[in-house]
């Protein structure tokens, strides 16, 4: 089954790309997709923003699609929780991924507890019009300095303690296999199953 996702973000496409490959659900996009304006306050909503965005953008060009978006974000526990949902404009707009890392490792100068973890709401929405929203977390820290290549953003600093090594120090099917995304995408398939098979 065909799925537009509505992101721009290279990174997370091709993740969703790899957690979805064994599964019942193909991933495209949809070249004219335009990212909506999101709000503040939570990552589901902001989810059900975007792919609604998707949806009416291609229900207007007359193709009924499947269409699914994610939300996400890094959630420093010594930070309050920043930069939560608003992590996409974390340094700013124009800032590089090099940048928004370095600004988080200097906001953390000195500090000991380097807790964080990674949400990840996604919302689907079949060609039919039926909404679906899952949600998942990793917990792990921030590290003192960067470390790997793999992954985007913040992959480099944000260390998995079971592996001792950052996201970016673990392959794609090792960082899909405990990831927000992967973990809300697991749960989003056993929606759909449960959906088209119920018990
Ligand atoms: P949004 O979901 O497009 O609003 O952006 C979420 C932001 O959170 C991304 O631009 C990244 O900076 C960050 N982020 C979310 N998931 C990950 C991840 O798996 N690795 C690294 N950074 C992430």
């Amino acid at each position: 089954m065909l799925v537009y996702v509505a992101t721009k973000n290279a990174g997370k496409l091709a993740e969703l790309q790899a957690i979805f490959a064994d599964g019942p659900l193909e991933m495209a996009t949809f070249a004219d997709y335009r990212d909506p304006v999101e709000g503040e306050s939570s990552y589901t909503e902001n989810a059900m923003i975007k792919a609604n965005a998707l949806y009416d953008q291609m229900q207007r060009d007359g193709i009924d699609a499947n269409v699914i978006a994610d939300d996400s974000g890094l959630e420093v526990a010594a930070l309050g929780g920043r930069p939560g949902v608003v992590t996409a404009a974390y340094g700013g707009e124009d800032a590089t991924w090099a940048q928004r890392r370095a600004l988080l490792l200097n906001e953390l100068r000195g500090v000991a507890d380097r807790r964080a973890r990674f949400v990840s709401a996604l919302h689907f929405i079949s060609a039919a019009g039926v909404e679906y929203t899952a949600f998942g977390t990793v917990e792990g820290t921030i590290a003192e300095h960067e470390r790997g290549v793999a992954g985007f953003s913040f992959d480099p600093i944000f260390t998995y303690p079971p592996e001792q090594k950052t996201f970016a120090e673990l392959d794609a099917a090792q960082k899909n296999a405990i990831s927000h995304r992967g973990r809300a995408a697991r749960m989003l398939l056993r929606q759909l199953r449960t959906a088209t098979h119920p018990a």
